[in-house]
Protein backbone atom coordinates (compact mmCIF):
# COMPACT_ATOMS: atom_id res chain seq x y z
CA UNK A 1 0.00 0.00 0.00
CA UNK A 2 2.78 2.41 0.67
CA UNK A 3 4.57 1.16 -2.34
CA UNK A 4 1.39 2.07 -4.21
CA UNK A 5 1.36 5.49 -2.65
CA UNK A 6 4.60 6.42 -2.82
CA UNK A 7 4.35 5.13 -6.61
CA UNK A 8 1.53 7.48 -7.23
CA UNK A 9 3.09 10.56 -5.35
CA UNK A 10 5.87 10.22 -7.64
CA UNK A 11 4.14 9.86 -10.78
CA UNK A 12 2.03 13.01 -9.84
CA UNK A 13 5.34 14.96 -9.36
CA UNK A 14 6.97 14.26 -12.84
CA UNK A 15 3.17 14.88 -14.03
CA UNK A 16 3.98 18.52 -12.36
CA UNK A 17 7.60 18.92 -13.38
CA UNK A 18 6.54 18.03 -17.09
CA UNK A 19 4.06 20.78 -17.00
CA UNK A 20 6.26 23.04 -14.89
CA UNK A 21 8.62 22.55 -18.19
CA UNK A 22 6.00 23.02 -20.53
CA UNK A 23 4.90 26.42 -19.27
CA UNK A 24 7.57 27.75 -18.19
CA UNK A 25 9.24 27.08 -21.87
CA UNK A 26 5.85 28.34 -23.43
CA UNK A 27 6.27 31.75 -21.14
CA UNK A 28 9.56 32.24 -22.21
CA UNK A 29 8.82 32.08 -25.79
CA UNK A 30 5.72 34.39 -26.11
CA UNK A 31 7.56 36.84 -23.62
CA UNK A 32 10.09 36.80 -26.07
CA UNK A 33 12.92 35.62 -23.50
CA UNK A 34 13.85 32.72 -26.02
CA UNK A 35 14.54 33.45 -29.39
CA UNK A 36 13.63 31.34 -32.37
CA UNK A 37 15.78 28.70 -33.19
CA UNK A 38 17.50 28.38 -29.59
CA UNK A 39 18.54 25.02 -28.75
CA UNK A 40 16.61 23.01 -26.07
CA UNK A 41 18.94 20.46 -25.43
CA UNK A 42 17.56 17.32 -23.52
CA UNK A 43 20.75 17.24 -20.76
CA UNK A 44 20.77 20.83 -19.68
CA UNK A 45 16.76 20.93 -18.99
CA UNK A 46 16.71 17.63 -17.04
CA UNK A 47 19.89 19.37 -14.83
CA UNK A 48 17.94 22.61 -14.37
CA UNK A 49 15.01 20.84 -13.78
CA UNK A 50 16.24 17.93 -11.36
CA UNK A 51 14.42 15.27 -13.36
CA UNK A 52 15.55 12.50 -15.67
CA UNK A 53 15.43 13.28 -19.53
CA UNK A 54 12.24 11.19 -20.17
CA UNK A 55 10.25 13.49 -18.55
CA UNK A 56 11.85 16.38 -20.11
CA UNK A 57 10.93 14.75 -23.33
CA UNK A 58 7.40 14.68 -22.69
CA UNK A 59 7.04 18.49 -22.32
CA UNK A 60 9.30 18.80 -25.24
CA UNK A 61 6.76 16.68 -27.30
CA UNK A 62 4.03 18.78 -26.43
CA UNK A 63 5.45 21.65 -27.15
CA UNK A 64 6.67 20.45 -30.64
CA UNK A 65 2.95 19.60 -30.75
CA UNK A 66 1.84 22.91 -30.16
CA UNK A 67 4.30 24.14 -32.92
CA UNK A 68 6.21 26.18 -29.80
CA UNK A 69 9.42 24.37 -30.41
CA UNK A 70 10.91 21.38 -33.68
CA UNK A 71 12.07 18.40 -32.42
CA UNK A 72 15.00 17.57 -34.79
CA UNK A 73 16.33 13.69 -34.95
CA UNK A 74 19.59 13.27 -33.38
CA UNK A 75 19.51 16.77 -32.63
CA UNK A 76 18.30 18.95 -29.65
CA UNK A 77 15.06 20.01 -30.32
CA UNK A 78 15.12 24.16 -31.22
CA UNK A 79 12.34 27.03 -30.59
CA UNK A 80 10.29 26.65 -33.78
CA UNK A 81 11.28 29.33 -36.58
CA UNK A 82 8.36 29.19 -38.94
CA UNK A 83 9.89 30.39 -42.34
CA UNK A 84 7.56 33.92 -44.02
CA UNK A 85 5.78 31.49 -46.35
CA UNK A 86 4.15 29.27 -43.04
CA UNK A 87 3.87 32.87 -41.00
CA UNK A 88 2.02 34.28 -44.01
CA UNK A 89 -0.57 30.98 -44.38
CA UNK A 90 -0.75 30.88 -40.57
CA UNK A 91 -1.92 34.21 -40.53
CA UNK A 92 -4.22 34.04 -43.81
CA UNK A 93 -5.97 31.02 -41.72
CA UNK A 94 -6.63 32.78 -38.46
CA UNK A 95 -8.20 35.43 -40.26
CA UNK A 96 -10.41 33.14 -41.80
CA UNK A 97 -11.78 31.36 -39.29
CA UNK A 98 -11.55 34.15 -36.30
CA UNK A 99 -13.92 36.07 -38.75
CA UNK A 100 -16.30 33.39 -39.02
CA UNK A 101 -16.01 32.84 -34.87
CA UNK A 102 -16.63 36.75 -34.48
CA UNK A 103 -19.47 36.66 -36.96
CA UNK A 104 -21.13 33.56 -35.04
CA UNK A 105 -20.19 35.16 -31.50
CA UNK A 106 -21.12 38.75 -31.92
CA UNK A 107 -24.91 39.27 -30.15
CA UNK A 108 -24.15 35.61 -28.05
CA UNK A 109 -22.37 36.56 -24.65
CA UNK A 110 -24.22 36.09 -21.51
CA UNK A 111 -23.98 38.34 -18.57
CA UNK A 112 -21.14 36.92 -16.90
CA UNK A 113 -18.73 36.27 -20.12
CA UNK A 114 -19.29 39.82 -21.40
CA UNK A 115 -18.15 40.92 -17.58
CA UNK A 116 -15.06 38.94 -18.07
CA UNK A 117 -14.08 40.28 -21.62
CA UNK A 118 -15.04 44.02 -20.12
CA UNK A 119 -12.74 43.32 -16.97
CA UNK A 120 -9.76 41.73 -19.05
CA UNK A 121 -9.79 44.91 -21.56
CA UNK A 122 -9.49 47.12 -18.40
CA UNK A 123 -6.52 45.02 -17.30
CA UNK A 124 -4.94 44.95 -20.54
CA UNK A 125 -4.72 48.36 -20.88
CA UNK A 126 -3.67 48.59 -16.93
CA UNK A 127 -0.46 46.34 -17.55
CA UNK A 128 0.64 48.29 -20.69
CA UNK A 129 0.33 51.52 -19.20
CA UNK A 130 2.26 50.05 -15.75
CA UNK A 131 4.67 48.45 -17.98
CA UNK A 132 3.55 44.77 -17.09
CA UNK A 133 4.42 43.54 -20.15
CA UNK A 134 4.91 39.77 -19.70
CA UNK A 135 1.24 39.74 -17.81
CA UNK A 136 -0.39 42.04 -20.75
CA UNK A 137 1.16 39.23 -23.55
CA UNK A 138 -0.77 36.83 -21.83
CA UNK A 139 -3.98 39.01 -21.30
CA UNK A 140 -3.96 39.66 -24.95
CA UNK A 141 -3.85 35.56 -25.44
CA UNK A 142 -6.80 35.41 -23.24
CA UNK A 143 -8.99 38.06 -24.39
CA UNK A 144 -8.61 36.13 -28.22
CA UNK A 145 -9.47 32.78 -26.24
CA UNK A 146 -12.28 33.76 -24.20
CA UNK A 147 -13.88 35.26 -27.30
CA UNK A 148 -13.24 31.79 -29.04
CA UNK A 149 -14.54 29.92 -26.00
CA UNK A 150 -17.88 31.94 -26.59
CA UNK A 151 -18.21 30.99 -29.79
CA UNK A 152 -21.50 28.78 -30.18
CA UNK A 153 -19.19 26.69 -32.90
CA UNK A 154 -17.14 24.63 -30.35
CA UNK A 155 -15.20 23.15 -33.41
CA UNK A 156 -14.45 26.34 -34.83
CA UNK A 157 -13.55 27.57 -31.78
CA UNK A 158 -11.29 24.97 -31.25
CA UNK A 159 -9.69 25.27 -34.54
CA UNK A 160 -9.02 29.42 -33.70
CA UNK A 161 -7.74 28.38 -30.16
CA UNK A 162 -4.66 26.73 -31.96
CA UNK A 163 -3.92 29.26 -34.44
CA UNK A 164 -4.25 31.64 -31.89
CA UNK A 165 -1.44 30.20 -29.94
CA UNK A 166 0.68 29.40 -33.02
CA UNK A 167 0.16 33.45 -34.25
CA UNK A 168 0.89 34.68 -31.13
CA UNK A 169 4.09 32.19 -30.95
CA UNK A 170 4.67 33.79 -34.13
CA UNK A 171 4.71 37.46 -33.10
CA UNK A 172 6.44 37.03 -30.17
CA UNK A 173 9.76 35.20 -32.41
CA UNK A 174 9.16 38.20 -35.09
CA UNK A 175 7.86 41.12 -33.44
CA UNK A 176 9.75 44.42 -34.70
CA UNK A 177 11.57 45.23 -31.04
CA UNK A 178 9.88 47.21 -28.71
CA UNK A 179 6.43 46.70 -30.56
CA UNK A 180 4.22 45.40 -27.85
CA UNK A 181 2.87 42.77 -29.01
CA UNK A 182 -1.07 42.02 -29.97
CA UNK A 183 -1.34 45.45 -28.65
CA UNK A 184 -2.57 48.49 -30.23
CA UNK A 185 -4.48 50.45 -27.79
CA UNK A 186 -8.24 50.57 -29.46
CA UNK A 187 -7.57 47.36 -31.44
CA UNK A 188 -9.34 44.66 -28.80
CA UNK A 189 -11.82 47.60 -27.80
CA UNK A 190 -13.49 47.90 -30.96
CA UNK A 191 -13.56 44.26 -31.60
CA UNK A 192 -15.79 43.99 -28.08
CA UNK A 193 -17.82 46.56 -28.31
CA UNK A 194 -18.51 45.02 -32.03
CA UNK A 195 -19.27 41.64 -30.02
CA UNK A 196 -21.33 43.45 -27.62
CA UNK A 197 -23.46 45.22 -30.11
CA UNK A 198 -24.49 41.88 -31.75
CA UNK A 199 -22.66 43.13 -35.21
CA UNK A 200 -20.91 40.16 -36.66
CA UNK A 201 -19.45 41.63 -39.22
CA UNK A 202 -18.14 44.96 -38.07
CA UNK A 203 -16.68 42.37 -35.43
CA UNK A 204 -14.79 39.90 -38.33
CA UNK A 205 -13.40 43.41 -39.66
CA UNK A 206 -12.12 45.02 -36.63
CA UNK A 207 -10.26 41.48 -36.01
CA UNK A 208 -8.88 41.02 -39.55
CA UNK A 209 -7.15 44.53 -39.29
CA UNK A 210 -5.48 43.92 -36.08
CA UNK A 211 -4.30 40.83 -37.37
CA UNK A 212 -3.12 42.63 -40.29
CA UNK A 213 -1.95 45.30 -38.30
CA UNK A 214 0.44 42.72 -36.50
CA UNK A 215 1.49 40.70 -39.50
CA UNK A 216 3.28 43.75 -40.98
CA UNK A 217 4.89 44.53 -38.21
CA UNK A 218 6.91 41.31 -38.71
CA UNK A 219 10.35 40.98 -39.39
CA UNK A 220 12.06 37.57 -40.31
CA UNK A 221 15.18 38.32 -38.53
CA UNK A 222 16.95 35.64 -36.90
CA UNK A 223 18.60 36.26 -33.51
CA UNK A 224 21.52 33.45 -33.40
CA UNK A 225 23.00 34.54 -29.77
CA UNK A 226 23.72 31.44 -27.28
CA UNK A 227 21.07 31.94 -24.74
CA UNK A 228 21.87 31.03 -20.98
CA UNK A 229 18.64 28.87 -20.40
CA UNK A 230 19.30 28.34 -16.70
CA UNK A 231 18.93 32.00 -16.30
CA UNK A 232 15.86 32.20 -18.67
CA UNK A 233 13.81 29.26 -17.71
CA UNK A 234 14.75 29.77 -13.63
CA UNK A 235 13.26 33.64 -13.73
ZN1 LIG B 1 -5.09 40.75 -30.09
Amino acid sequence: MAQTTSRASKTKRTTQTENQIYDSIRHAVLTQKLPSGARLPELTLSEIYGVNRSVVRRALVRLSGDHIILMRRNQSAVVAHPTREETAQLFDARRHVEAQVMRKTAGQLSASARAEIESMVAAEHQTHDEGHHDDRIHLSLHFHERLADACPNQVLAQILQELILRTSITVALYKVPGMAACYRAEDHRGIADAIFDGDGERAAQRACEHLDYLEQRLTHARNDAEVDLSSILNS
